[in-house]
């Protein structure tokens, strides 16, 4: 069902894509699809010192993580493009022009001393009013030609209507705002260097690329009342504003880098899952129904609505981060496990050329044992890593060994272990069966349970904590767990 919302996110190139950003995205993508409405990406580079093409591939990459797609946008193109500010300066010049034909902006040919002089002079009389004194605004309109046409430096001002009055929002988060009128100054919409400012492109945008709703962080709140004088100017209707609250850290100031990894592409280097990741974002500051928290994507997609967001800041707590993410891999088949979380992980430690020559059982019985033990992507090497190794490249952990192996009676142990292992037929070797050959070997040696199985343990995985031996030991196989006893031996007393 197409409908006629039209939202879009559009970040700045000038850094990667952080958290508050990604989840304005969020927030901007459920939104369209929960309303079967158009999600835009724009790239808003028109800052040339900040703005860089790495940082916007950076974002697309980020936003392709998270699985944003967007209807609109840098490389797929769009019925209002580009989709980047930079390429858009006709657009904005043009608009420039008609609002000052139509005498709803103005050149100003103040200088910055000017300026600066006139807001002190403001400043020692206690003016209420401390903005533009709208000196340039009753030059005749031939005289401001003639002056432009000769070369002399000037900014686009717009001209905000004598009896405009106060400037009332009705936010779709923060209900109604109201903005005094007497804040409300000739804003500069052009800068003397031919650029537009943000004010200015956005709304241009916005209104060119039919933006109906505006979901953005409340840091532009204040800028609202400005451009809602630009959509006026424009004659563009005005869209619905949603402006979210801030994400805090722990201790309630403002999210930054020193509480810790801000970019997207930093949980996703982490091991976070997109879906995990999404889900917690879309929480901070947004409830289904209030005590909902594993919000499947499609749920999102469906149910999402700027009603239940709220005004409240949201505070980011890394440890729901890390619940949520251990939810998501727990919640996976065995086999999904397998396809998404196992073989691009064995592939990218190098511990499998190709996770296609592991057996379609081999990889269900893998992902049964390896899933509930990581609550990261990063993990599935620690867990399972020696599987994949052979008796000769099997690293044995010191503080194991000592604990474990190097201890009066282990190499007995091995040795019985050995015995009772190889007379497992080769086409019986399977965690019943291992388990039931080992089984008996305690009381036969008359030793603890624990120790017995502890130096097993050592000497196929080279550590002490691995996943369930029997299992374990039929993954790596009989010659090879045979070949690791062996060795094993060496380090036994
Ligand atoms: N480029 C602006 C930013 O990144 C967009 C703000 C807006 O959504 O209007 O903050």
């Amino acid at each position: 069902m197409a409908s006629s919302v039209r939202v879009r996110f559009a970040p700045s190139p000038t850094g990667r894509l952080h958290i508050g950003g990604a989840r304005t995205a969020i927030y901007n993508w459920a939104f369209a699809r929960a309303n079967g409405g158009a999600f835009i990406l724009r790239i808003d580079d028109t800052d040339p010192t900040r703005s860089t093409e790495e940082n916007t591939q950076v974002i697309l990459r980020a936003m392709r993580w998270l699985g944003l797609d967007w209807d609109e946008g840098p490389e797929v193109g769009g019925p209002c493009g580009p989709y980047a500010q930079t390429e858009r300066m006709d657009l904005y010049r043009q608009a420039a022009e008609k609002l000052l034909a139509e005498g709803k902006a103005y050149p100003c040919f103040c200088t910055p001393e000017q300026l600066e002089a006139d807001r002190q002079a403001a400043k020692e009389r206690k003016d209420p009013f401390q903005g533009y004194q709208r000196r340039c605004r009753s030059i005749p309109v031939d005289e401001a030609r003639k002056r432009m046409e000769a070369g002399e430096p000037y900014t686009l001002r717009i001209k905000v209507p004598e009896d405009r009055g106060d400037v009332v929002v009705e936010d779709a988060v923060h209900g109604r705002v109201v903005f005094d009128a007497k804040e409300l100054d000739d804003f500069v919409i052009f800068r003397s260097d031919g650029t537009p400012t943000y004010n200015f492109a956005t709304v241009v945008d916005d209104a060119a690329m039919g933006i109906t709703h505006v979901i953005r962080g409340d840091d532009h709140l204040s800028n609202t009342p400005r451009q809602v004088i630009v959509y006026e100017a424009l004659g563009a209707p005005t869209p619905t504003f949603a402006h979210i609250s801030m994400i805090l850290g722990a201790d309630g100031k403002k999210l930054s880098k020193r509480h810790g990894a801000t970019s997207v592409e930093e949980y996703r280097d982490a091991g976070y899952l997109s879906d995990a990741f999404v889900n917690y974002l879309a929480l901070l500051g947004w409830s289904l129904d209030g005590e909902t928290t594993v919000i499947p994507r499609d749920v999102l997609a469906s149910q999402f609505s700027l009603e239940r967001i709220s005004k409240n800041p949201a505070t980011f707590d890394p440890k729901k981060l890390d619940w949520m993410n251990a939810e998501y891999l727990n919640r996976m088949s065995d086999a999904e496990f397998a396809d998404r979380v196992l073989t691009p992980e064995l592939e990218e430690a190098g511990l499998v050329e190709s996770a296609d020559a592991i057996s379609c059982s081999d990889m269900l019985l893998l992902a049964s044992i390896v899933k509930p033990r990581v609550k990261m992507l990063g993990q599935v090497a620690g867990v399972c890593g020696m599987i994949f190794k052979t008796a000769d490249t099997l690293e044995y952990d010191e503080k194991s060994v000592k604990k474990g192996l190097a201890k009066e009676g282990m190499r007995a142990v091995l040795d019985a272990a050995a015995s009772a292992l190889g007379a497992i037929a080769d086409d019986d070797w399977t965690a019943e069966k291992i388990d039931a050959a080992l089984e008996p070997l305690p009381e036969a040696l008359d030793l603890k349970k624990r120790a017995v199985f502890q130096a097993v343990r050592v000497a196929v995985c080279g550590v002490m904590v691995s996943p369930p031996l029997g299992e374990t030991m039929q993954l790596v196989g009989k010659a090879d767990c045979l070949a690791r006893i062996e060795r094993a031996k060496g380090l036994a007393l």
